[in-house]
């Protein structure tokens, strides 16, 4: 039983113009790849990545994903420059150079980060935690509206400044769920053996492996994946 999440109005400012995604991309093949990059997240974090493998997946998927409403912000960036220049109110200006994060950190930066959006998985489990999430996204401002060129109305994930990372793969969750709620419940899976995150349309909930991926969790190709039964 899906939760019935609450109005998109409801969470973002009235002011707030949904996006609109480019030609031939719609709304639910851009929740399908938010899904695909937050399993490449979960099932990476999991296992093999280290530093590099974390600044990729931000620069190239997330990066593409929190694109789709980068005009906009910049365009509201300007506007919040010109409004505190009219207020002679200094913009809080960041650090010029970030210190060298070390792999350690970066190590428990991403189990802690696995963790959280690991529990927020399994909470979506349950539809009335499902609508506590969505109102928790919606009210952080982590998705913005969209739609696409059907006309078909959706959400895209929103690259805030100073986000936390297990919020930045939250925003991925929440456009995929706002549309596919049940899929949560009934088709996410996780691998009691290698801890391996997946969906799988014959499982309902069951935990078990995909056929194709081996217990070290390190994921076999995306297509692959999606389509084993
Ligand atoms: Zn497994």
């Amino acid at each position: 039983m899906p939760p019935t999440p609450p109005s998109p109005k409801s969470g973002a400012p009235k002011s707030e113009r949904p996006v609109l995604l480019p030609q031939k991309v719609s709304v639910v093949a851009l929740a399908d790849v938010c899904r695909a990059t937050t399993l490449e997240f979960m099932n990476g974090a999991g296992g093999a990545w280290q530093k590099r493998e974390l600044a990729s997946w931000l620069a190239g998927p997330y990066r593409a994903l929190t694109s789709l409403a980068q005009r906009q912000q910049r365009e509201s960036e300007r506007m919040i420059n010109v409004l505190a220049r009219v207020a002679v109110v200094r913009p809080v200006r960041l650090a010029a150079k970030s210190p060298e994060i070390s792999e350690r950190r970066i190590a428990d930066l991403l189990a802690s980060a696995r963790a959280e959006v690991g529990a927020t998985l399994e909470g979506l489990r349950d539809c009335d935690v499902g609508v506590g999430f969505v109102f928790d996204v919606l009210g952080a401002g982590l998705v913005q509206r969209c739609v696409d060129r059907d006309g078909e109305a959706g959400w895209v994930p929103l690259d805030l400044p100073r986000q936390r990372l297990a919020d930045r793969v939250a925003s991925l969750i929440a456009v995929d769920y706002l549309l596919r709620a049940e899929d949560y419940e009934q088709k996410l899976a996780t691998c009691a053996a290698c801890g391996l995150v997946s969906f799988e349309d014959d499982r309902h909930g069951a935990r078990a492996c995909p056929r194709n991926v081996s217990e070290s969790g390190i994921p076999g190709p995306r297509v692959e994946r999606v389509t084993a039964a």
